[in-house]
């Protein structure tokens, strides 16, 4: 569409006045400006003043007079939002632009169905997306590089020139280079947030320079990692429309129609086409209200109410063993003696990774077949079996199924189920019968990975899916990622440009890899090679798990062995495990970076927030990290609660300043382009031209001091001079039009967006539907070709194909024989009470994402706060807030063992008791910048550290453990007056 001319604004005294306001905010040098914005987005009165009373101008003296102003624009152009809002998001909407201000953006509501059978995703567009601009000229916004005068946090700051600004981060990175080696240079983390264009920027820069990046996926918790047991993978998602083929919808860990009002229409709508809803939470949440039926499980206990719901399925007979018997393991032999798999290698010496059914057709063993999961034979589900081992021994051997189906009967009847999940008998029958019966879509909000045993819940989730056959079939699924976004960060490694052969010049190593592993193993499929791929990719852009820079870097290493807070079930301590893990190799050099006896000397953020996300950040950062830092600086178009932590601050153009474009990498399959409306304000730069300058400055810093390469930790020599002119492959990568340009060839060479298709008609049209599923890793995942025609589900290739699973069984496996997890007792899914993190306080705490903000950017936007209470809020029940003496509105002390903060009480019955839930807010709008975040702790689950097993190899997205913060304990009390 590029630029329409809209109803042009009139020369009258009123635009003089626009345009003077408009000088003022881009000259105004501090953080608190006085920005223009739109009519009612929580500035008029101060506009207003300025307009009129400052001036004795009358023009704005009446609302009416504001409100026609707002139908006058110079142009349009489409917009979007990069703040990851997913797994929708993505909305094409109307930027307005006048007198060089984004004046208002406004929904386009021009997204078409797939076909005739299914709804649209119009609207598509939330309340935050449509008061943005509010944001935008928002007193919290930075314009200038600042530095920091005053203590670290302490909020003095001087305007400094991008020059000094860049010479001072790039005389930090050369001496931590010299004294450290790269592990001195750590980027905490490359945030989506920032743009594809930034994203891929900050991967890119950290792959030239060999520096270390933890993984940010796993560092915000959200990854399944009981999908990655399960599955051997994370990624399999659908797209909204996939809810409309649906009987059953099963809404769980996610309070959907808060935190992605985009998509919620679509059960709604699902449920008029006559799908059932069940909404399965500890509170009667704002979801709830529109299902037909809610389950008030207790806080952590989802597992037991899945266990009890497979356990009816199985006694009730109602198991679809041709589904359960050919894709999972259920039929694969265990030995009693042991509890591993019967393997060749115990029958005949041979591979210990052939494993048997028992063939009731030839009543004899037979060989699970390790490239098909097609099936010879008819395999038994049940019975016990004798069998002679090559040493001469005897041991007894039975199914997977035989075993669960003992342990389900045992400790998980309904009644049992009922007891320690909460979730009243009936319906725990009711719901293993619904489940057998239908067709069922779930949703998994990335609340369950955020609980201590939310693997166990995500595994118990999977197994009634399995026992009904409920996926890789239109209308089942799981919301996870499933499109194939990944694409965009092929830029982070590319030495050449698309036209000049960089996108061929991947594949082809990925094709010689392929060759070299299927010598070794011509059972290894696409799936595996991609994976393999996928973990010299991590270690080539730096990305480690997260767990051991909070372990040794960060501090976390005094709060996750806290016996007392930790998980009694297990024998060892985390340090426990740490050492054995390392001891066994499953964790080397490539993912210990920085070394623990290495100390990182600059951090850099780029449009992240650890004090605000990271569990007790708050404390930890700087208490342990901020003393070992020479330079801790920030990318970022506003001031965030770490921000005001850093030594620099660069301003950055945010949406509607710099061409960009949002991917949604689930539910709704469109890329959407985002124009730049107007210049940036002050002297906001773009994330791409701010790694430039800092790469082109540090190869100056280095040639100044003589300095011409350092080693990375491959052992290779890398020269500082080149560092700039790769990160910009000669210059052609200068702006973030150029990258954007850039990453549309690859989309386009990929097969993800449509053959022929161009950065001048994305730029015209505004949106691209997904094409196709392209080369990379999602493809892989989602086992399914996205049609652009059809709604998209994931695993049909494992489902009609019968391809196999990247796991040690090469089947969706329930039965993990790993050492550790027998050793804990999990090598089957069940139920384990969540441990004591925080101390025995009665409250365990719960929360997410509040609706008026996507993570925290819009927690300050004047226009949302007017929505609601405007300050941070503890939701609890009526009946422990009459027994604590509070009364909604009170100001409660929440506390633990570790921290405390102080919130408003909001009195819901709604909320179960011994609950209490916080929606989060940004750090520095708690009293003494004190969040509830800071009592969380994030202790994570130590048998993630788990290796030397297939589906426990780290790569992105899915590196190590992940810090987890549902569940904790709390305590609260009326907080005394000030
Ligand atoms: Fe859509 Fe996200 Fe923008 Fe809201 S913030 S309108 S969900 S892109």
């Amino acid at each position: 569409m590029g630029e329409v001319t809209g109803t042009k604004a009139a020369e009258t005294s009123s635009d003089v006045r626009l345009e003077k306001t408009r000088r003022d905010f881009l000259k105004d040098s501090g953080g608190l400006c006085l920005a223009l914005s739109s009519f009612g987005a929580g500035v008029t009165p101060v506009f207003a003043e300025k307009g009129s009373v400052a001036s004795g101008d009358q023009t704005y003296a009446t609302w009416e007079d504001i409100y026609r102003k707002e139908w006058r624009w110079d142009k349009t152009v489409w917009g979007s939002h990069t703040n990851t809002c997913w797994p929708s998001g993505s909305c094409k909407f109307h930027v307005y632009v006048r007198n060089g201000i984004v004046w208002r953006e406004e929904i386009a509501a021009q997204m078409p169905a797939v076909n005739s059978n299914y709804v649209d995703y119009n609207p598509l567009g939330c309340q935050k997306g449509s008061a943005f601009n509010n944001n935008l000229y928002g007193n919290e916004r930075v314009k200038f590089p600042l530095k920091r005068v005053g203590e670290r946090g302490e909020g003095k700051w001087k305007r400094i020139s991008w020059d000094q600004a860049t010479t001072e981060i790039a005389e930090a990175i050369v001496d931590s280079y010299v004294s450290r080696g790269p592990d001195g240079f750590v980027i905490d983390s490359p945030h989506v947030h920032s743009g594809p264009v930034a994203w891929t920027g900050g991967f890119r820069m950290s792959y030239l320079m060999d520096g270390v990046q933890p993984d940010l996926v796993v560092d915000t918790s959200d990854t399944m990692f009981g999908a990655k047991h399960t599955f051997g993978k994370a990624n399999m998602g659908y797209s909204m429309d996939n809810l409309l083929d649906a009987e059953l919808i099963v809404l769980t860990h996610s309070n959907i129609s808060y935190t992605f009002p985009v998509s919620y229409h679509f059960v709604t709508e699902a449920r008029y086409k006559g799908a059932e809803v069940v909404v399965v939470a500890p509170d009667f949440n704002p979801t709830a209200p529109a299902a037909d039926i809610h389950v008030p499980v207790h806080v952590g206990c989802d597992a037991a109410f899945w266990l009890g719901v497979c356990q009816v399925m199985i006694a009730e007979g109602m198991v679809d063993k041709d589904f359960a018997g050919e894709q999972t393991d259920l039929p694969l032999l265990v030995r009693h003696d042991n509890g591993k798999y019967l393997s060749a290698a115990d029958l005949n010496g041979g591979d210990e990774k052939q494993f048997y059914f028992w063939d009731e057709a030839s009543k004899s063993l037979a060989e699970a077949s390790r490239e098909t999961l097609k099936i010879e034979g008819t395999p038994a589900l049940e019975g016990t079996h004798a069998v002679a081992l090559h040493d001469g021994t005897q041991v007894e051997v039975e199914p997977v199924f035989e075993i669960l189906k003992r342990r389900l009967n045992d400790q998980y009847t309904p009644e049992k189920a009922s007891e320690k999940s909460g979730v009243p008998v009936s319906l725990v029958k009711e719901m293993g019968r619904k489940i057998a019966a239908k067709r069922t879509c779930f949703y998994l909000g990335f609340t369950m990975p955020k609980h201590y045993h939310g693997d166990l819940m995500e595994r118990s989730i999977y197994l009634a899916c399995a026992l009904s056959g409920n996926w890789g079939k239109p209308g089942t699924g799981y919301t996870m990622w499933g499109f194939p976004d990944d694409h965009i960060l092929f830029l982070s490694i590319m030495d050449k440009t698309t036209a000049e052969g960089g996108v061929d010049a991947l594949l082809h190593q990925e094709e010689e890899l392929s060759n070299n592993l299927r010598k070794g193993d011509p059972t290894i499929n696409g799936e595996m090679v991609n994976i393999e791929m996928m973990k010299h990719v991590t270690d080539l852009v730096g990305g480690v798990p997260p767990v051991f820079w909070n372990y040794y870097h960060l501090g976390y290493k005094e709060l996750w062995n806290k016996k007392e807070w930790g998980d009694p079930t297990l024998k060892k301590t985390f340090d426990g495990y740490v050492n054995e893990a390392i001891e066994k190799g499953w964790w080397d050099g490539r993912h210990l970076r920085p070394a623990p006896d290495n100390s990182p000397e600059v951090l850099m953020l780029i449009c992240h927030n650890p004090l605000r996300r990271k569990r007790s950040g708050r404390i930890m950062y700087p208490k342990h990290l901020f003393p070992k830092l020479k330079m801790m600086f920030t990318l970022e178009p506003r001031m965030s609660s770490s921000a005001m932590y850093c030594d620099i601050v660069l301003p950055c153009a945010w949406y509607y300043e710099k061409h960009d474009m949002v991917f949604p990498c689930s539910g709704n399959p469109f890329f959407t382009f985002i124009d730049k409306a107007v210049e940036p304000p002050g002297e906001c730069k773009q994330e791409w031209e701010i790694m430039s300058l800092i790469l082109r400055k540090v190869g100056e810093v280095a040639s100044a001091r003589g300095l011409t390469e350092f080693t990375d930790h491959f052992g290779n020599k890398r020269r500082y001079d080149e560092l700039y002119d790769k990160f910009t492959l000669g210059e052609k990568l200068i702006s973030n039009e150029d990258c954007l340009k850039e990453q549309i060839a690859i989309l386009e060479k990929t097969g993800v967006m449509p053959k022929g298709y161009t950065y001048e008609k994305f730029r015209e049209e505004g949106q691209v539907r997904y094409h196709g599923s392209g080369v990379g890793n999602t493809k892989y995942a989602a086992a399914n070709d996205y049609s652009p025609d059809k709604p998209f589900y994931s695993m049909r290739y494992h489902v009609e194909g019968k391809r196999i699973y990247p796991t040690r069984a090469r089947r969706a496996q329930f039965y993990i024989d790993h050492d550790w997890y027998l050793d804990a007792g999990e090598e089957l899914p069940v139920h384990k009470q969540p441990p004591d993190i925080g101390g025995q306080h009665p409250f365990r705490v719960t929360g997410g994402h509040p609706r008026v903000s996507i993570h925290s950017t819009h927690l300050s936007n004047t226009f949302l706060n007017r929505l609601h209470r405007g300050q941070p809020l503890v939701h609890i029940n009526d009946k422990d807030a009459a027994a604590l003496g509070i009364e909604d509105g009170d100001m409660v002390r929440m506390y633990n063992d570790f921290s405390e903060s102080e919130l408003m009480a909001r009195v819901a019955p709604t909320i179960q008791p011994k609950q209490c839930v916080v929606y989060f807010w940004d750090a520095y709008q708690y009293k003494k910048w004190f969040p509830y975040d800071s009592m969380l702790i994030g202790m994570p689950k130590a048998l993630h550290l788990a290796g030397g097993y297939e589906q426990f190899e780290p790569y992105f997205t899915v590196t190590g453990p992940q810090q987890t913060d549902r569940g904790i304990r709390v305590n609260l009390e009326k907080a005394k007056p000030a």
